[in-house]
């Protein structure tokens, strides 16, 4: 298997060049420690640990998993010891307030770390990576006491924290949640009832794990109006931080699951568990959604990694692997067959997994820009600024989510494709990659409810598609800029033009027709959040197109000309050959509802 490398290239061409991040640090409140300098060393330090400690483990972390033996969970060989140099390398703490002992620098700095770290070896980031969201939750709803007694050992990486809402009866329908807690003469609270799917639930990688726990309170109404957040801990913790009594949180076992397999997924039985509430009692769903935006992001970015760790793999194999002449020729008369990657079949299979990654992670990286302003506005005490905000992530946020795990599904089944037969054996690690990346569209909220999320609820419900005109007239302004600019730059921006006005088109049809059958919304939204994502991923492949070509002409690049090159006639693969999907899931977006609708509920199979 190829070893992991990171991108660093295309992450600094990204940053810096595509979406000037040093001027957007310098105008955040928490942005004059990132400097160039600093955030270069980060992205250096992080690929060294990504590459030579975590991306050893990944192939091994799959075949050996987790185990599981009288409640214990052991994680595969080295995960302990890697993760200590995660702690000590003090990665947890890079983007919460230095108050917790954190490095108090801007989240996206974190996000260029995840991507590396989670590209690396997915299964070993979800162990930091579900602390993130148990931290947010705190630092946002805790009070002063829960903040310090349990904030430092998150942030420093010494403990790890979960997210737990998932019961067996309801996954993406929270209303249906069934755990109890009854509140104690001494303010505390007693935790009862059992959580599936709950990711880094249990394991051996430190001597605590702060649960944070969906549940009802007694007399709670129905449904998420009813519903409370609680912080249960693994280990109780004193007043003073230290360690008490052993909790009653045990782990059943963990699932047997496809991929990610060295990531412990446990089933956590609460049994009178004490905690203590987060919050305001009946709120905690809405508490919980306030990080969804950015726990979604996280999610995003597993799309990215596994179409990169694919590409990466298939790179190489294509251009050593022989087979056949090249339809216009010999390429290779020495050799007894010309390369893979002189067939235009396997050229599109690696320019789509390009195509994903590099324009996927564009749009990561302007989301990641949106999230640190948000964050700022709200250190500033600017809740008009951090709910504007808010909004624009929130629209990004199921289409990334969405749609880019939908296509880090593809490129990484288009790695295993590269490979042929010797793809499907495990030895190569390209079937890891894509048992790997299959999880990533169904938690953190399915396609089916990102698509719900998005044409439901913040494009027709929330803004009667304003969100929609406000993506698209960025997209004009791009357009007008370069509407009669020589090549290919100026193609793309008429493309985009016409792509902006039809995508706002498509928005108004479907809101008329959806006021008169209302299963349209769930009949058109699959369809309609892919169209939005190959459309939004049109516009980020243009930004790097006109960019390469900008610094290309006037030789102000850090890059090389190959390098911007490269760039301009992969965005032009993306527009003639990736981006014509979206007309096909417009028509279907649009069709009646009748024909999914009409077939009788007993009538999809006859036996
Ligand atoms: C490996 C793994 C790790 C996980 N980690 C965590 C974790 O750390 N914490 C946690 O709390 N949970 C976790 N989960 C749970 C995960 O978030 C849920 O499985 C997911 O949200 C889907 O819920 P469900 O499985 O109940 O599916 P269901 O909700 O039953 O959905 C089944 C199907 O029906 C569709 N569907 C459901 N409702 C609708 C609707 N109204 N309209 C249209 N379609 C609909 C869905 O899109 C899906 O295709 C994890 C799951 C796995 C497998």
């Amino acid at each position: 298997m190829t070893p992991y490398k990171a991108p660093l290239r295309d992450m600094r061409f990204q940053m810096n060049e595509v979406f000037d991040y040093p001027a957007h640090y310098a105008r955040l409140s928490n942005g004059a420690d990132a400097t160039p300098d600093i955030v270069d060393a980060i992205l250096e330090g992080a690929a060294e640990l990504s590459e030579d400690i975590l991306a050893p483990l990944n192939l091994s972390g799959d075949r050996e998993g987790c185990q599981f033996k009288d409640g214990v969970v052991s994680t595969p060989a080295g995960f302990k010891e890697a993760y200590a140099q995660f702690v000590a390398g003090g990665w947890q703490g890079l983007s919460f307030p230095t108050e917790y002992g954190g490095q108090g620098l801007p989240v996206s700095v974190s996000v260029f770390k995840s991507e590396m770290m989670g590209t690396a070896n997915w299964s070993f980031n979800m162990y930091p990576g579900l602390s993130i969201g148990c931290i947010n939750t705190i630092l946002r709803y805790g009070t002063e006491a829960q903040k310090s007694q349990y904030l430092p050992p998150l942030v420093s990486g010494k403990w790890t924290g979960t997210m737990c809402l998932t019961e067996a009866q309801c996954g993406s329908d929270l209303a249906q949640i069934r755990a109890k807690a009854e509140p104690q003469a001494d303010g505390s609270y007693r935790v009862t009832g059992t959580k599936v799917f709950i990711s880094s639930g249990e394991h051996d990688l430190t001597e605590n794990i702060i649960h944070i726990v969906l549940a009802r309170l007694p007399g709670a109404p129905a449904g998420t109006r009813g519903i409370s957040l609680f912080i249960v801990p693994k280990v109780t913790v004193n007043a003073d931080g230290s360690l008490g009594e052993r909790n009653a949180v045990t782990c059943g076992h963990i699932e047997h699951k496809m991929g990610i397999r060295a990531s412990a997924t446990a089933v956590l039985n609460f049994d009178n568990a004490a905690g203590s509430m987060i919050g305001e009692p009946n709120k905690g769903l809405e508490a919980m959604f306030t990080f969804m935006n950015t726990a979604r992001i996280g999610t995003a970015i597993q799309g990215i990694a596994h179409a990169e760790a694919s590409f990466q793999c298939a790179l190489p194999y294509a251009q050593e692997r022989r087979s056949m002449r090249a339809l216009s020729g010999k390429k290779e008369p020495e050799q007894a067959a010309d390369a893979l990657i002189w067939h235009a079949d396997v050229r599109r299979m690696l320019l789509t997994q390009k195509a994903i990654a590099e324009g996927g992670r564009g749009m990561i990286y302007r989301a990641a820009q949106l999230a640190d302003k948000m964050f700022d506005a709200a250190k500033e005490g600017e809740p008009a600024k951090y709910e504007e905000l808010e909004n624009r992530l929130g629209f990004y946020t199921p289409i990334l989510k969405g749609f880019l795990t939908e296509m880090g599904i593809e490129a990484a089944n288009l790695g295993m494709q590269v490979f042929g037969g010797h793809g499907y054996i495990q030895e190569n690690g390209m079937e890891q990659i894509a048992r790997d990346a299959r999880i990533a569209t169904l938690y953190e909220g399915t396609t089916g409810i990102q698509a719900l999320d998005l044409l439901g609820r913040k494009v027709l419900l929330g803004t009667k598609g304003q969100c929609v005109r406000d993506f698209t007239a960025t997209m004009w302004r791009f357009s007008r800029k370069h509407l009669f600019a020589a090549g290919r730059v100026g193609n793309m921006a008429r493309t985009l033009a016409r792509r902006a006005t039809q995508w706002n088109l498509l928005t108004t049809r479907i809101m008329l027709r959806a006021s008169k059958d209302r299963e349209l919304v769930g009949s058109a939204s699959f369809d309609y959040l892919m169209y939005s994502g190959y459309v939004m991923m049109a516009y980020f492949w243009a930004l790097q197109a006109a960019k390469a070509a900008e610094l290309s002409a006037n030789g102000q690049g850090k890059e090389s000309k190959d390098f911007y090159q490269s760039k301009i006639q992969t965005a032009a693969f993306y527009f003639e050959r990736l981006l014509p999907r979206a007309d096909g899931h417009r028509s279907a977006a649009l069709a009646p509802t009748w024909s999914v609708m009409q077939v009788d509920k007993d009538h999809f199979a006859f036996k």
